[in-house]
């Protein structure tokens, strides 16, 4: 700094600042949408750096996603310059888990080079339990199973630890049981799943003080961003972490609270003060990212939830452009127009870049994509269907893992008949005994299984050669460099060729995505730390290529802000998802409306809001309505558009939407009965200032419904 006020400081506003500078004891900054509350995070950590209050390394800081995590490495680089003493511990929940875990890992019955399971290497190991235990699958599916067991992480409870009752709900009891065979098969396996990566720790600290005293004196300075979606094991880590130094520094918006599907909980920033007496709570009311139209349309929108604490946010920018509504005949149709209008907005000389499309649903993304190819539109897709995911990245990162891990039994098993070896189910059957009879990893099986009279010759002598092979692999792993090394493990496995003998169309495709796959491995130091970021990676960008515009689900856009936002697909249903208010009712409801008052805020100064009358959902037509949460917004601020020309010509009505109902009265048919029974469902929520879509048969502007070749008669 020049004299007074040091750089980094002059740039805050009063209450930003003292949020900044208050560093002793539990701090919670308690505050709504784009009122710079990352900002804070970032500038404290410059703070404590450049006030010597402690080093780099003594800081450690959480986001909720990796993109945030490198977003804010790149802020506090910016701020502070590079620092020699190292950098803060900056990442997700998950990867610092990651991190202490793998320090202490034989504190949990591991190896420190532990594999972390993915969703589908989880599932495919809680199948193998259920087979081995004669469940039947069809009546207990392992998807269910491993959501259970990931709602029990989420709570921070092992198997011994699992409330009396709850195990009883799967599989007649066996439940806990099953959740007990699941973490004996992982510590055999060397893995842990997601939820391990803080439950292993939290039990690590509780039973070893001296462990966690060593983390005391190491951070001096704890920062939590996006507070209020923390679980209960999150919880319980951070608290146990901060009994230490006290220093703790969270960072929320109870309206933005949208995983409590996935065990968050929003109790949690609502008793901070509770929890960490002496706490100090600063709250901050300037929205200094979207103009005041955006802002008043997303206040008022979220002001029809009653579980809040209440804010104010006042905007700093101008009026901007009001919030837009366009109706579209079906989805097709909304592509074409979100289309239209970012290639317009490009002409008027807007990057790509500052725009995003945000979904309520991943499968809505697929007709975007396609609309975008066809107009040439670069586009980039975060989350969702990623690069990772692809069939021949998953296999050539088998082969990896296994070099990597010989315990690792679910990639050996995935890639041992890949490309064909001539091993059939049986030889797979028998090698799975002998592993789980002699309690061996697989490819120790495999080993075995080569030497034994069990199997016929012709696999023998296949199995022989192929442990063979990893066996030499994982020595010249340890020389040689591991970009090399992939490539040459793809090529003598017979990979590569497999796919370069491959006559179907995408064949060449996955050729160009393997290469890009050991590409990608050059930016990191060793094989272990590029699989480990392959594990934790949620939000993978594809190859970028100049500028670009964003797809992604509203989920997945926290924290994030865009000049311009799309929001398609506001329809019943689907934005409130019916999933999400069955299951929840009020509470599903609210969610979901704090999911959609988190899209509009993202923006900051176009925020642009699409329905469809009709939409293909798992391949069948089905009519829809549109959300109530449009009804929501304030005339002030907003505008709705004409609806296209040719269905257009209908009444005007009392509800803003009826002049882009694109149909005539059809409201007695089966259809719209259909239609209103779904509705009702909600009725019971008593919905406060509902107006429009809310009244009965007969009324202009109810429910729009056509009957049609479009429309399926089925609701499935
Ligand atoms: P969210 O709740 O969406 O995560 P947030 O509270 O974390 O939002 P930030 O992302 O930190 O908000 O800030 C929103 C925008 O406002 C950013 O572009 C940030 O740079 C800007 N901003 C924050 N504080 C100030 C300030 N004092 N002066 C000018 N711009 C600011
Ligand atoms: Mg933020």
């Amino acid at each position: 700094g020049r004299g007074g006020v040091a750089d980094y400081l002059s740039g805050l506003n009063p209450e930003q600042r003292d949020a900044v500078e208050t560093l002793d004891g539990p701090l919670l900054v308690l505050a709504g949408a784009g009122t710079g509350k990352t900002r804070v995070l970032t500038t404290r950590i410059a703070h404590i750096l450049a006030s010597r209050r402690a080093h780099p390394s003594e800081i450690l800081a959480v986001t909720f996603t990796n993109k945030a995590a490198r977003e804010m490495k790149m802020r506090v680089a910016n701020l502070v310059g590079d620092v020699a003493e190292g950098m803060p511990w900056l990442g997700t929940f998950h990867s610092i888990g990651t991190r202490i875990l793998r320090r202490h890992a034989e504190l949990a019955g591991l190896k420190s080079s532990f594999t972390i399971l993915d969703t589908d290497d989880q599932i495919r190991l809680i199948k193998q339990i259920l087979q081995a235990e004669n469940i039947d699958e069809k009546r207990w599916p392992a998807r269910s199973l491993a959501w259970t067991i990931d709602g029990w992480k989420n709570r921070g409870l092992g198997p011994a630890e699992i409330p009396a009752g709850e195990g009883a709900s799967f599989a007649n009891g066996k439940g806990g049981k099953l959740y007990t065979l699941y973490q004996e098969r992982l510590k055999t396996l060397n893995a842990a799943d997601f939820g391990d990566l803080l439950l292993e720790p939290i039990r690590i600290f509780r039973a070893h003080p001296d462990v966690l005293a060593i983390y005391h004196h190491r951070f001096r300075f704890l920062l939590v961003d996006e507070y209020q979606d923390t679980n209960v094991a999150q919880y319980l880590w951070l608290r146990l972490l901060a009994q230490g130094p006290q220093n703790l520094c969270c960072v929320g918006d109870d309206d933005q609270s949208i995983y409590g599907w996935r065990g968050a909980e929003v109790d949690n920033i609502l008793r901070f003060d509770k929890d960490f007496p002496g706490a100090k709570v600063i709250r901050l009311e300037r929205n200094y990212r979207s103009d005041a139209h955006i802002l008043g349309a997303a206040s008022h929108l979220i002001a029809h939830n009653e579980g809040r604490l209440g804010k104010t946010l006042r905007p700093q920018g101008a009026d901007g452009e009001p919030v837009t509504v366009t109706g579209s005949w079906d989805s097709g149709e909304e592509a074409r127009s979100i289309g239209d209008e970012i290639e317009s907005l490009e002409r008027k000389g807007e990057s790509l870049d500052s725009m995003a499309i945000l979904m309520r649903a991943s499968f809505q993304m697929r007709e975007f994509e396609e609309r975008f190819v066809t107009l040439g539109l670069n586009y980039r897709v975060i989350g969702g269907p990623r690069f990772y995911e692809r069939a021949e990245i998953r296999d050539a990162l088998a082969y990896l893992r296994c070099v990597n891990s010989p315990f690792d039994g679910l990639a050996f098993e995935r890639i041992v008949n890949t490309p064909k070896r001539g091993l059939g189910d049986a030889t797979i059957q028998t090698l799975n005994h002998i592993a789980r009879s002699a309690n061996v990893p697989l490819m120790e099986a495999a080993r075995m299984a080569s030497d034994s009279e069990e199997l016929k010759p012709k696999p023998r002598q296949t199995l022989r050669d192929l442990t063979g092979c990893f066996q030499r692999w994982s020595r010249q792993a340890e020389t040689m460099k591991h970009t090399d090394l992939a490539e040459m493990v793809l090529d003598e496995s017979g990979y590569t060729e497999m796919w370069r003998q491959d006559r179907s169309p995408d064949a060449a495709g996955r050729l160009e995505n393997l290469k890009e796959l050991i590409r990608s491995m050059d930016g990191f130091e060793n094989l272990q730390g590029f699989l480990e970021h392959v594990s934790l990676v949620m939000d993978v960008e594809g190859p970028n290529n100049g500028a670009a515009v964003t797809l992604m689900t509203l989920h997945g856009a926290k924290g994030l802000e865009f000049d311009t936002v799309f929001l398609p697909g506001w329809e019943e249903g689907l934005f409130p998802s019916q999933r999400s208010m069955d299951e929840n009712g009020r509470a599903g409801l609210e969610e979901e409306r704090r999911l959609a008052y988190v899209g509009i805020t993202r923006a900051r100064k176009r925020a642009k809001i699409y329905f469809a009358s009709n939409r293909r959902i798992h391949g069948m037509w089905q009519s829809s309505i549109p959300s109530r949460f449009l009804d929501e917004l304030p005339d002030a601020h907003v505008e709705v558009k004409e609806a296209p020309a040719a269905f257009s010509n209908r009444g005007y009505g009392t509800s803003r939407f009826d002049r882009v109902e694109p149909f005539g009265s059809t409201y007695n048919t089966p259809g719209w009965q259909r239609a209103q029974a779904r509705r009702e469902t909600h009725a019971g929520f008593a919905e406060p200032k509902r107006s429009g879509l809310s009244s009965g048969p007969g009324r202009r502007g109810g429910p729009m419904v056509i009957e049609g070749e479009l429309v399926a008669t089925s609701d499935a």
